[in-house]
Formats: C-alpha cells, sequence, structure tokens
C-alpha cells in the first residue's frame, strides 16, 4: 500500500474494529463509520439489575477457533468454560416428561470471556483513537471522483478516502450502499443472497439471585422441541457470584409481544425447574432483525448461504473498495472467528 493512503471501514463490530486495530499496530491510522449508537455490531452485553453480564448477541467459543483465542490472549483477556454440570433436560413433545441426561466430562468444553463478549470489542476499541470512531453514521452511498473515493453517510457528513472497506453483512452492501460506478453485475447478483449469520434468531437473558437450578442438581441447560425456549445454557459468571439463563427462543415468539414472551418463558422453567424460576431479578430478550443486521427481504436463505464466496475475496473499483465482515471468511463464516479471519486477511491485502 502507498505512503499516507486514507482507509474507512464501514462497520465497527468485531471485524471492523479488529481490522482496525492490526493496521494501527502497522501505524496505520484508520476510520470507522459506525451506523448504529454503539460499537460491537453483532456483539451485545449487557448488565442485569444485579450487575451480572448477561450475552444478547455472541456468547461461546472453542479451541476450533485458534485466531480469535489468540486475540482475546493477545488482549489480556480470559477464557472460562461454559458450566455444564449435572442434570441438563431435552423435552421432546409438550405431553411427555423432560428427558435427562448428563453431558460428559470429555465433552470439549465452550468457553466463554470473562467479563462478558463485549469485552473483546470494548478493548479493541480503546487502542484506536477515539476521534476516529464515528458512531451514529450510517454510510448511504460510496462514490469515485478521480482517483479518490466519497463516502457519504445518513447524517449529511462526507469522507475522502483512498479504500473503503466493508466491514458489514453483505446483503446490507446493496440495500443500503449506492456505490458508483456500480459493481460488476455477479457481485450484484450474489450479495442479496449471502446469508447473515443470526439474522432473526431471538436471544433471551434471565438473572436470578440465587442458581436454584444448580442447588438442585440441574445444570441449566436445557434443549426443547416443545416449549418457547428451544435451547438453554447457564449463564452464571466467572467469578460464580452473579447467576442467569441465556438461550434462544423459537421462530413463532417474534409475533408475541415481550411480556407474553417473558410469561412463556417463565412458565416453561417453571415446570421443569421449580417456582423460584418464576422471580427473576432481570429478564430481557432481543429479535435480531434490525436493519444493521439484514436487509428486510422475505427471501429465505440456507444457514451460511454464499458465505466465504470467492467474488466476496476480491478487491474493486481498482484495489479501492474491499469486503470484510464474518459472511466472507473462507472459514468460520458467521462466527466470531470468521471476524478475525477476515480481519487478517482484509489487513494482508491492505498491506501488499
Ligand atoms: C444472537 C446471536 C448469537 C450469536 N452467538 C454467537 C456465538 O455464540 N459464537 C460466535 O462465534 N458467534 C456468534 N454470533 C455471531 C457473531 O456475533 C458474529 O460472527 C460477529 O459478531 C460478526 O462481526 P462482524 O463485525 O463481521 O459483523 P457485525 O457484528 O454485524 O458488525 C457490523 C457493523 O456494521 C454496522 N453497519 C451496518 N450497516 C452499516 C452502514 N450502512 N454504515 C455503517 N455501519 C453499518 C452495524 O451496525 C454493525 O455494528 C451470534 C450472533 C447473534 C446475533
Amino acid at each position: 500500500m502507498k505512503q499516507n493512503e486514507r482507509i474507512i471501514i464501514l462497520g465497527g463490530g468485531l471485524n471492523g474494529l479488529t481490522l482496525a486495530y492490526l493496521l494501527s499496530k502497522k501505524n496505520i491510522e484508520t476510520i470507522i463509520l459506525e451506523a448504529s449508537s454503539r460499537l460491537g455490531g453483532r456483539i451485545q452485553s449487557i448488565q442485569g439489575k444485579l450487575n451480572t453480564p448477561l450475552e444478547l448477541g455472541a456468547t461461546w467459543f472453542s479451541e476450533k477457533h485458534p485466531n480469535l483465542i489468540s486475540l482475546i490472549q493477545e488482549l489480556d483477556l480470559k477464557k472460562y468454560p461454559q458450566f455444564s454440570k449435572g442434570l441438563s433436560l431435552f423435552q421432546t413433545k409438550s405431553f411427555e416428561p423432560a428427558q435427562e441426561f448428563y453431558v460428559p466430562d470429555s465433552e470439549a468444553p465452550s468457553y466463554r470471556i470473562v467479563g462478558g463478549t463485549q469485552m473483546l470489542t470494548d478493548t479493541l476499541s480503546r487502542k484506536i483513537s477515539s476521534e476516529n470512531i464515528h458512531l451514529n453514521t450510517k454510510v448511504n452511498a460510496i462514490k469515485q471522483a478521480g482517483n479518490q473515493l466519497i463516502i457519504k453517510a445518513d447524517n449529511g457528513l462526507e469522507y475522502y478516502a483512498d479504500k473503503a472497506v466493508l466491514c458489514i453483512p453483505p446483503q446490507l452492501v446493496v440495500s443500503q450502499i449506492q456505490i458508483s460506478p456500480a459493481l460488476p453485475e455477479d457481485v450484484l447478483r450474489i450479495l442479496p443472497e449471502v446469508q447473515t449469520w443470526m439474522a432473526g434468531a431471538i436471544k433471551f437473558v434471565l438473572e436470578y439471585e440465587e442458581p436454584f437450578w444448580r442447588q438442585n442438581g440441574y445444570s441449566g441447560m436445557l434443549f426443547s422441541h416443545s416449549g418457547i425456549v428451544t435451547e438453554m445454557y447457564d449463564h452464571t459468571n466467572f467469578e460464580q457470584n452473579k447467576f442467569g439463563f441465556t438461550g434462544f427462543l423459537n421462530a413463532g415468539a417474534v409475533s408475541y409481544p415481550r411480556e407474553v414472551r417473558k410469561e412463556l418463558v417463565l412458565k416453561q422453567l417453571k415446570e421443569l425447574l421449580g417456582e423460584q424460576a418464576l422471580n427473576p431479578s432481570t429478564y430481557v430478550d432481543k429479535i435480531w432483525i434490525d436493519e444493521f443486521i439484514s436487509d428486510g427481504n422475505q427471501i429465505i436463505h440456507r444457514p451460511h448461504q454464499n458465505n466465504g464466496h470467492p467474488l466476496l475475496q476480491k478487491s474493486y473499483m481498482n484495489g479501492k473498495i474491499y469486503f470484510s465482515g464474518t459472511e466472507t471468511a473462507p472459514a468460520f463464516a458467521g462466527y466470531m472467528e470468521g471476524a478475525v479471519i477476515a480481519a487478517l486477511n482484509t489487513a494482508d491485502k491492505l498491506l501488499k
């Protein structure tokens, strides 16, 4: 890359932040334009009323994710295994009692980040000069003007750049950003058909004063074919002094108001784990259908459809526009590992 080139990163999720961090290590400053009022994208940790870190977005990773684990270590963050000891439950049918099973000790563990997944994006963001991070800046146009790009945002601001990196879900590129001259036809055809991982997912979190399920011999792990909760895990913090659950609701829950979702979740848990389930300190859920994730069209995508597509590995407009973001990664696309792999690959391309 040439000296003093101005690189603009669209999107301040794990991918955009990791890319900015990797380039900063080579003394290359970048500017991050982030549409929403917060960084992190699909990583979002909140605090319950009792200050339990609760994950509305990405939560788990494993030893199969070495690039993510290296980044976590480099940032001096710590990981800890997901709790799975005790009786786990599987509800096959609404009219049969839940089946009970134990997760074998030999099972490879999933890990969580001590303090919450957002420690990762928060720590990365602190490595980047705050004046180079522009929130509430949703990009809606990229135009080539001579040797430069003019990048326009919804808030009326315009930025000049030599290169732009699209660290956003690829399907948003066509629906949100007018690029001129237009990207090649084959790229425009593929972009709306790149599935955004977890678009439409409904994640819930619960916080309790006491880990009553552990005290009664349960792991807190639940899989269900019959209830509103389809999948659930113990969400106790690393220090083991804050307690709760996190998991997913079935897709039909999208049509209920939050109060009804909460009522149905608590009813299901009361039947399985006892009366104490009815008194959480915190219940929050999040339906991941916002404009920052998917373009709202009704096309049904297969999971990971067109993720890591060869057309997403190329640069466009004579090396001025790059695709990044977890959905572009050739391996583990959609996951945090994919976001880190894509950032490493994009940094390599930019540094050439
Ligand atoms: C409910 C849920 C659970 C998940 N669980 C796991 C898990 O357990 N393990 C795991 O590995 N992964 C999990 N994931 C996936 C993981 O969150 C993603 O792989 C990762 O966070 C993606 O990072 P990214 O930077 O590529 O994209 P994103 O996080 O989507 O970041 C893109 C950013 O771009 C911004 N943006 C969008 N449009 C524009 C625009 N026009 N202009 C400027 N900015 C824009 C967005 O606001 C966003 O901040 C989960 C995701 C969800 C939603």
